[in-house]
């Protein structure tokens, strides 16, 4: 999957390459077909899954289709829970805009309100605000929302925990009740829900599972070998491991019956699990591999969901899967309750964007160790988290402020991983 199969234009695409992201988080491909099609939206993704680009992305392309905007007018409002994140997000749109011709600034507490006033005075295409500053700016005038199309409200969980339920819904009554509503949010709780109910009309709702799910105790490393050399390297591994009790993950059904095949020949017993499999096969075959009758249980992602088996001290990615947020479910498997458990994957050149994408979403590189006797011939390229030139300087934390303010930072804002505002 790519950005412009999304359906983006060249500026925003351009945009996006110099920032060096070569594929769709998984959040983006879900939320920007939606938020194109003009479409209500309701998603449940934390920070760090790459939302931020996955509402402003489509925000920009579909505001770069309209007309002019008028003086104190904006056509689009994100509002955000603390100055740190409308900073945040600001920063993104102006960098994933900057071959368009729109407009946009940020506004929030905590600093002279007359900057604000003057930077809103010619209108604005995207505003990206707090609530209790935005509600100053409005009663002063220097903010008209009749030409309002689009409303983002990001982390709305924040808001609500934050306090900040009765700012926005005085704001939701400023705003034109035609218009395109997205909601973003760790979590869909019974208040976000109830939230959600009066300000989106027929949601599509998508959500992504929380990246780094895995257990801190999980040693992950992949093995980077040629594909036909997949199974004896697994082989190689459980025999001089003498592991005992292994979870294996194929792609495909085929793939694992192959498999199990090809262990049996090297006298390591298994059993594949799949969705072609009877519900009784499946069943015996879990119970021989908790019994410890056999050494490798070799399972698809479908047939491995609600699979009951703890503390696994060894699982195998034979192929990595296409889905990156599949891998954390698959490592899950793993190191749980605080026991100590090892993750390998066996990756070919092929599997390269696969491996990135796990390697983007769980924000880490994973560690290579080369077989001895099994190094690949076809090379598996180096990979890097951001492109070399193009990562994001960490800036210096900003010191909490002694109290907290409305549109403030209360204690712990900080902490939680959001950057300090210019
Ligand atoms: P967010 O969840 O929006 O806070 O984004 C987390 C980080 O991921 C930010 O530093 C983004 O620059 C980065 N990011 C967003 N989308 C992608 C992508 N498709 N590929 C690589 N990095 C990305």
């Amino acid at each position: 999957m790519s950005f412009a199969s999304l359906g983006l234009s060249d500026p925003i695409l351009k945009a996006v390459a110099d920032q060096g992201y070569d594929t769709p988080s998984a959040i983006q491909q879900k939320a920007i077909p939606v938020v194109l099609s003009g479409q209500d939206l309701m998603a449940a993704a934390q920070t760090g899954t790459g939302k931020t680009a996955g509402f402003t992305l489509p925000l920009l392309e579909r505001l770069s289709q309209g007309g002019p905007v008028a003086s104190n007018k904006v056509r689009a409002l994100v509002l955000t829970p603390t100055r740190e994140l409308a900073a945040q997000v600001s920063e993104s749109v102006t960098l994933y805009g900057k071959h368009l011709p729109l407009r946009s600034t940020v506004v929030f507490g905590g600093v002279k309100i007359n900057p604000q006033m003057m930077a809103l005075r010619k209108g604005v295409d995207i505003l990206v605000a707090t609530p209790g500053r935005l509600m100053d700016l409005y009663s002063q005038n220097a903010v008209k929302f009749d030409q309002l199309e689009v409303l983002v409200l990001d982390e709305a969980d924040r808001m609500l925990d934050m306090g900040f339920i009765r700012d926005i819904k005085r704001i939701m009554a400023l705003l034109p009740t035609k218009r395109q509503t997205l909601l973003f949010s760790a979590t869909f709780s019974p208040d976000i829900r109830n939230l959600a109910k009066g300000l989106l009309k027929s949601p599509i709702e998508v959500s992504v599972t929380p990246p780094n799910a895995a257990a801190p105790t999980v040693t992950q490393w992949i093995a980077p070998v040629d594909k036909n050399k997949k199974a004896p390297v697994l082989c190689k591994l459980i025999h001089e491991g003498r592991w005992q009790q292994v979870l294996v993950f194929t792609r495909t059904k085929h793939g694992a019956n192959k498999l199990t095949k090809q262990l049996e020949a090297k006298h390591i017993t298994a059993v594949a699990i799949h969705g072609n499999k009877s519900q009784n096969a499946r069943t015996k075959a879990l119970a021989d591999f908790k019994a410890g009758e056999v050494r490798v249980l070799v399972a698809t992602d479908i047939a491995a969901r609600g699979l009951d088996i703890d503390l696994l001290p060894h699982v195998v990615n034979f192929d990595l899967p296409h889905v990156a947020e599949d891998y954390v479910h698959r490592i899950g498997r793993t190191g749980r309750a605080g026991q100590v458990g090892e993750a390998v994957s066996l990756v070919c050149a092929d599997e390269l964007d696969q491996l990135k994408g796990i390697e983007r979403l769980t924000n880490q590189l994973l560690e290579r160790r080369i077989m001895p006797g099994f190094e690949p011939v076809h090379d598996l390229p180096e990979t890097h988290l951001k492109a070399p030139g193009h990562g994001r300087k960490k800036r210096p934390k900003k010191p909490k402020p002694k109290t907290g303010h409305r549109d403030g930072v209360r204690s712990g804002d900080l902490a939680r991983g959001h950057k300090a505002p210019r």
